[in-house]
């Protein structure tokens, strides 16, 4: 019927414009590695920040005793403690507790903001038991990992540079956030020096490092995404300080914020983007990662409903509705393995309250999954294959030289959980590369590893030791 040719043609005009062959994501992978460089050369010189972290050295696994860490970076802050026993016994005894953020809070003031976090943690503060240890006379000391971009002047100090991910609290701008919090903390009666501040990506990075020597970036794909990796000193030409001992320093890329003319976009992306909290801004962010995912999907059954009637005569009004239909829900169908695509037709149902889908239409939808989390994962594949050029990681090692294992580790809720879009990233990684070069490459989910990650760097940065 008329109906279904019109569906048909919106999704085949998606399919085009979403189409992301090997040679487009050599072209992104290329333009990735470009910007990093340009970020690398001059503050300012590239969409890409390329920020510097003041991590010139990744945990040794001699770190000892007990540290805190506190997560921020989503819709969801996580507050950890752990004991650690050095070389041998490593990690002792963890405990951590996940707290979700009233979304009022996200949008409301600083103090109302840090006020919750500091009150949550002195809670768990306050639950401390068995099988953890301050030495006398310490003070306790905390990893904080913040995700969002941050201009570091120190490792435990740094300025909001922008929110992102649905946080917008204007008065935050600029502010060292390391401040904001210790005196929250001080506000909630709670003695505790935060040691390092870091990010998502970092933490993982220096978590991953930890149980494997290897690991020279990590990609975070959750609600945003972002991703850090090990530069040398002296490739960081906009890096005036005295060189580090080690020679290295990590890189937070804030890759999210990438964009590049090869990047294939839609009309539903460039809508999402306008209406978005930060129009122009994180556009890779906003095709790859969690918090979009789903809300592109919403905007393109809307355009079905809207141009071939595809769920009856009149509009489902729920469909309007920006952000109703999350990414878990998007994997929850996309992942429906029943004849009937039941849970596609209930997901619908409830969400949406579109009801009496045929099979027909319950399978168009998946295919529309396929489109949107497939050009997610190849682009995702593509930026981590820059990073790959960038260290030169991406070919065969010459012959006679040593193999080199490189591993990169990955965490967030969209990696882990949206099977079809991890082992669609993967594959694509070993597509780009070959199958000889990807031989060495390994893509290692380090779940946690941020959590674990910035206790470490509390610990290396201890004022103790
Ligand atoms: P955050 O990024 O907020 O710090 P996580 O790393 O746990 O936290 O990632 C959470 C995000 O991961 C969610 O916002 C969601 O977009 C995505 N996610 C969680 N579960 C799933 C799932 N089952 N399928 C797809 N995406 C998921
Ligand atoms: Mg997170």
């Amino acid at each position: 019927s008329g109906r279904w040719a019109r569906a048909e043609g919106v999704v085949r005009e998606l399919e085009e414009r979403c189409a992301s062959p090997a040679g487009k994501l050599r072209q992104v992978a290329d333009a990735m590695t470009v910007e990093m460089h340009a970020g690398l050369a001059s503050e300012g010189g590239s969409k890409l920040k390329m920020l510097i972290s003041y991590v010139d050295n990744l945990p040794t696994g001699d770190e000892q005793g007990l540290f805190y860490a506190l997560d921020l970076g989503g819709t969801n802050f996580r507050v950890m403690r752990v004991q650690l026993g050095g070389k041998e016994r490593r990690v002792v005894k963890e405990e951590s507790k996940e707290v979700s953020i009233p979304p009022h809070l996200m949008v409301g003031s600083s103090d109302e903001l840090f006020d919750f976090i500091a009150a949550e943690l002195a809670k768990f503060v306050a639950s401390e038991g068995e099988g953890f240890h301050l030495s006398v006379g310490r003070q306790r000391e905390l990893g904080f990992t913040f995700s969002f971009p941050v201009r570091q002047t120190s490792i435990a100090s740094g300025t909001l540079i922008k929110w992102t991910k649905g946080f917008s609290i204007e008065e935050t701008i600029g502010e060292d956030v390391v401040v904001e919090l210790t005196k929250a903390m001080e506000r909630q009666g709670l003695d505790m020096r935060v040691a390092a501040l870091v990010n998502d990506t970092i933490g993982t990075l220096a978590g991953g490092r930890y149980y494997d020597n290897d690991v020279v970036a990590a990609v975070i794909l959750g609600t945003g995404t972002n991703a850090a990796y090990v530069e040398r000193a002296h490739a960081i030409p906009k890096w005036h300080g005295l060189l580090p001992k080690s020679g290295e320093m990590v890189i937070n890329m804030e890759w999210g914020n990438f964009r590049s003319s090869h990047i294939p976009l839609t009309e539903y992306d460039q809508a999402l983007d306008v209406e978005s909290l930060n129009p122009g801004e994180q556009i890779f962010e906003k095709i790859i990662s969690g918090m979009y995912l789903g809300e592109i999907l919403r905007r393109v059954l809307l355009k079905l409903a809207e141009e071939a009637a595809f769920f009856g005569d009149s509009i489902p009004t729920k469909l309007k509705i920006p952000f109703i239909l999350r990414t878990p829900d998007m994997s929850a169908m996309h992942h429906d393995t029943s004849s009937d695509l039941r849970v596609v037709g209930n997901k619908l149902k409830e969400i949406l309250g579109i009801s009496g889908t045929s099979l027909k239409a319950r399978k168009l939808v998946i295919y529309i999954c396929d489109i949107i989390a497939f050009r997610g994962a190849r682009l995702s594949a593509a930026g981590i294959v820059g990073i790959l050029k960038k260290l030169g990681r991406d070919t065969v090692a010459s012959s006679g030289s040593e193999k080199q294992r490189t591993v990169i580790a990955m965490d967030g809720g969209l990696f882990e959980h949206y099977t079809k879009f991890s082992q669609c990233l993967e594959s694509t990684v070993k597509e780009l590369l070959g199958e000889e070069a990807a031989e060495s490459v390994v893509i290692k989910l380090a779940n946690d590893g941020s959590g674990i990650g910035a206790a470490l760097m509390a610990a290396a940065h201890s004022q103790y030791t």
